[in-house]
């Protein structure tokens, strides 16, 4: 990616760069970005395919390695995120086994977030084990257990904000601030907010990493993923086992994940803006114990996140009167949002998190981390919010 002195997008503001950004034109002059669907590229002569192999002299060799609509996507998506370099993945679990495998070793610690998406907990704990990799997981919001948590050998620091469900904001300048005082990372898994909401590296994090599958994509189509941060850093940890362990981006994928960028921060606002009417609502309705979205003042971060994010997200969580029964009850009574566990698509879903996302905790584990029986969470989406509302309050306990 070409540096920040030759870089003209990088003065303009984040919707300019999400639809114009990092689109090098063909000499057919194309005004929409083209796919570029080859596995490998053709050499002028032997000497040239020496000097590519050797690194010798930039240019495409296979499309593990590099591929033009990739490239585009992962130039589209550092400027956005205010980062140096993007190195795009196969799906967003990709991209953190990437950042692992590339920048950990054995003896190494990671401190994380004990809410964090399921697969990574999974990844960390019975995979990243494997290799002596030692993780421990602390309370989100709790600065303290982050402190005490870190360790010599502490390489990276972990987090997702907003957490999900619950909508939990995380300091992250506070825990930059943790990170860089013992030596390492901060990593911050920015799917819920999105650059279009949320720029974690201007806030001191070192790495962002993304699911594409959800609102970069915003019309649940494709599967994947990308992190973001300083050239040097993943230019020499991170890109190298991508290359080498293969878990890059499909062309195709980029395109369209190319043509959801272009509509990311409209989408956002507009799922802001229906989440917080929704939310507002939930709260004023008998049958709901508790509703979960930092655009309420009710929220226990409300203020943090109106500091360090541009809008409230898209994610509402709430629990209804009446258990697992009155919450499977409201699921099953609706006619319009989808019951599935995909987010940040321009339709709205339902999910039942204690029996889906979270049924492989203990009831005790659930308890911990704050997942009751009754917990529903929406993905709010695009569709009018009146809509989505009486589609909810059919099976509302009264
Ligand atoms: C979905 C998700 C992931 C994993 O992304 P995939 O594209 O499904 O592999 C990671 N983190 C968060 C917060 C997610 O929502």
């Amino acid at each position: 990616m070409a540096k920040d002195n030759v870089h003209p997008w990088r003065a303009y503001g984040l919707q300019t760069q999400s639809i114009r950004a990092g689109q090098a034109r063909t000499p057919e002059n194309e005004h929409s970005d083209p796919i570029f669907v080859t596995s490998s590229y053709v050499f002028d002569n032997a000497s040239q395919a020496q000097a590519r192999f050797s690194g010798q002299e930039p240019g495409n060799i296979y499309s593990r390695f590099t591929n033009p609509t990739v490239r585009t996507f992962e130039e589209r998506l550092a400027l956005m995120e205010g980062g140096e370099r993007c190195i795009a993945t196969a799906s967003g679990m990709a991209a953190i086994m990437t950042l692992c495998m590339g920048i950990l070793q054995a003896g190494d610690h990671v401190l994380c977030s004990r809410s964090v998406f399921g697969n990574t907990i999974l990844l960390l704990k019975n995979f990243m084990s494997k290799f002596g990799v030692d993780t421990e997981f602390v309370p989100l919001t709790d600065l303290d257990a982050w402190r005490g948590g870190v360790r010599p050998s502490t390489r990276f620091l972990f987090l997702e904000t907003p957490s999900n469900p619950l909508t939990e904001v995380a300091d992250i300048r506070a825990l930059a601030d943790i990170a860089h005082d013992a030596g390492a990372l901060l990593v911050v898994d920015n799917v819920f907010c999105t650059p279009a909401l949320q720029k974690p590296l201007a806030l001191g994090a070192d790495i962002v990493v993304h699911s594409a599958t959800k609102y970069l994509d915003g019309q649940g189509r494709c599967v994947g993923g990308a992190i973001v941060g300083r050239e040097e850093l993943l230019e020499k940890h991170t890109y190298p086992f991508l290359r080498t362990g293969g878990a890059s981006m499909s062309p195709f994928n980029a395109w369209v994940f190319l043509t959801g960028l272009e509509t990311l921060a409209l989408r956002m606002a507009g799922h802001c803006d229906n989440a917080l009417k929704l939310a507002r609502w939930l709260e004023s309705q008998p049958g709901v114990r508790r509703v979960f979205y930092p655009g309420l003042p009710s929220h226990p971060q409300y203020e943090l996140a109106a500091k360090q994010q541009s809008g409230a997200g898209g994610i509402v969580s709430f629990v209804v009167e009446g258990g697992q029964q009155a919450a499977w009850n409201l699921i099953d009574s609706t006619k319009m949002v989808s019951i599935t566990a995909n987010l940040g698509d321009v339709k709205t879903t339902i999910t039942h998190p204690a029996t889906t996302t979270h049924g492989r905790l203990s009831p005790e584990e659930r308890d911990r981390a704050g997942i009751d029986d009754g917990l529903i969470r929406i993905s709010v989406g695009l569709e009018n919010v009146e809509d989505i509302q009486r589609d909810l309050e059919r099976g509302l306990p009264s």
